[in-house]
């Protein structure tokens, strides 16, 4: 049989040993390959009818260690719902970093392996439900467009895990760019050992701002607007979608940008700015409006660990910090200004833009409107479909939106291009993903999710036959809740 096709090369391991622990995952008992990510193997190398063999099934629960891996548990710190913590991967491995044919480097990581120095209370376990929850809306992300961990399969463990109920578990392979956080950066700061934290910036800038150490007077300055601008440009992105990720803690803020750790997050679908799913957060720290500013503070938590590398003086350090961090939301405001022109087919800048937006959104809001609906529903000028479209108040913002058309140069077909290609179409409904993961947990019948799958990897589309997956929940007497660290 062909080989699978794994091209380790290991750079985070060669970093200072206080940054991970090396460990093997810990073997399961009768693994089974549930779901598989064809293209994404393809993309990075892989062979996906190897991987589909019992060699890969192996290698995904962890089971088999492949050639040219070094498994090891990353140590990271974090500040969770605002207090500090020490932490670490407590149920996941990383097996090593993959070059992919293009050259890129990624990360492959199994989440849900079993017990490591940094599993504190827990089991080191993970529950299929969730896993494959990460699944589709990872992927969903990755189709919107959006940066992201992609995920490359899930195996069962044939093992039960506790927690309020007896659950399956299982194990998702989780590629990243990197699994490097804020929250890393954090526990080398915390540490007190300034060897060990510019090694992990420079680190940092090789693997991901390369362009730095040739183009860059001050690269640690440097390396803290790139990651600003990043996570401006990310958090934008979740706010134009809809999405609200639920447990933005400084651990689970990535320095390459990508979105990570799917444990509570959801899409809204009634616009509401205070909305929350996630069953811990009773402050509502985490609700959609929040957001960009919870990004804010924790990039301010990463300017604070770069200190010392900023400047041998601390106060002007802390001046130089403040200056970078202040410049946040004004470059989330530009990101997620020129993302909502574009939902609205806009394509110049005009001072007034913003007011027309927020005019918008307080029609939805007081209309109790569906977030990704209303937006289809202007791009295909379809206002029946929708209540509040047929209110004096909206038909006067409709013609303050149509006059604002009317003054740009391109023509209303182009325009109506850009909404198209602006504005998704399907978006993973939580009533959908639930009723997936109902049919394949509890049935074993993945026919559901692969359908699912199928329509979100294509969320612009806007085919007829996906009616179905584009309608909201009946109305329900609970809100919708969702859990973290299952
Ligand atoms: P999260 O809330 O998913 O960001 O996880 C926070 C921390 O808890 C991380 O250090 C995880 O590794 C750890 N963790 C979550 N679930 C488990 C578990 N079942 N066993 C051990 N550690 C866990
Ligand atoms: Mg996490
Ligand atoms: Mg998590």
């Amino acid at each position: 049989m062909t080989k699978i096709g794994w091209n380790f090369d290991n750079s985070y391991s060669r970093l200072p040993e206080s940054f991970f622990t090396s460990q093997n995952p810990k073997p399961v008992t009768s693994p089974n390959l549930v779901v598989l990510n064809e293209p994404l193997a393809v993309f990075l190398g892989l062979n996906p009818e190897t991987l589909q063999s019992e060699e890969g099934t192996a290698v995904f629960a962890g089971n088999k260690i492949p050639e040219g891996a070094e498994p090891l548990a990353e140590a990271y710190a974090g500040h969770q719902f605002g207090h500090f913590t020490m932490l670490g991967d407590g149920r996941a491995i990383l097996l090593g970093e993959q070059i992919t044919p293009q050259g890129e480097r990624v990360d492959v990581q199994l989440k849900g392996s079993g017990r490591t120095p940094y599993s504190r209370g827990g089991d080191g376990r993970a529950a299929l439900g969730p896993m494959l929850r990460e699944y589709i809306i990872s992927e969903a992300m990755h189709a919107l467009g959006i940066p992201t961990t992609r995920s490359l399969a899930v195996v069962t463990t044939g093992e039960t895990i506790i927690r309020e109920t007896l659950l399956p578990g299982a194990i998702l392979t989780r590629v990243a760019a990197s699994h490097i956080r804020v929250g890393t950066f954090q526990y080398a700061a915390g540490k007190g050992n300034i060897e060990d934290l510019k090694a992990l910036a420079d680190y940092t800038i090789q693997r991901h701002y390369p362009i730095l150490i040739e183009e860059s007077e001050k690269p640690y300055l440097s390396l803290l607007q790139e990651v600003i601008k990043r996570q401006a440009a990310l958090i934008a992105k979740w706010q134009l979608v809809g999405f609200i990720h639920g447990v933005m803690n400084t651990d689970n803020m990535t320095i390459s940008g990508e979105t990570i750790d799917y444990g509570p997050c959801a899409f809204m679908d009634v616009y509401d700015p205070a909305t929350v799913f996630s069953s811990i957060d009773r402050e509502g720290r985490y609700a959609y409006a929040n957001q960009p500013y919870i990004g804010g503070w924790n990039l301010a938590r990463f300017a604070e660990t770069l200190l010392p590398l900023l400047h041998d003086n601390q106060e002007q350090a802390v001046q130089i910090a403040q200056e970078e961090i202040s410049k946040f939301i004004k470059l989330y405001q530009t990101n997620w200004l020129a993302g909502m022109r574009a939902k609205l087919g806009i394509f110049n800048e005009e001072e007034q833009d913003e007011s027309l937006f927020e005019e918008l959104f307080n029609l939805m809001h007081n209309g109790q409107a569906d977030y990704t609906n209303t937006f289809r529903a202007l791009t295909f000028a379809q206002y029946d479909d929708i209540k509040f479209l047929g209110t004096p108040e909206f038909l006067q913002w409709k013609e303050r939106w149509q006059a604002r058309l009317g003054r740009q140069k391109e023509t209303e077909e182009e325009s109506n291009q850009l909404m198209r290609t602006s504005n998704p179409a399907v978006i993973p409904r939580n009533h959908r993903v639930e009723e997936a993961l109902e049919a394949a947990v509890t049935q074993g019948d993945y026919s559901v999710m692969n359908k699912l799958l199928q329509v979100l990897s294509n969320p612009y589309a806007h085919n007829p036959g996906q009616e179905e997956y584009c309608t909201l929940p009946e109305s329900s007497t609970r809100p919708y809740q969702t859990f973290c660290g299952t």
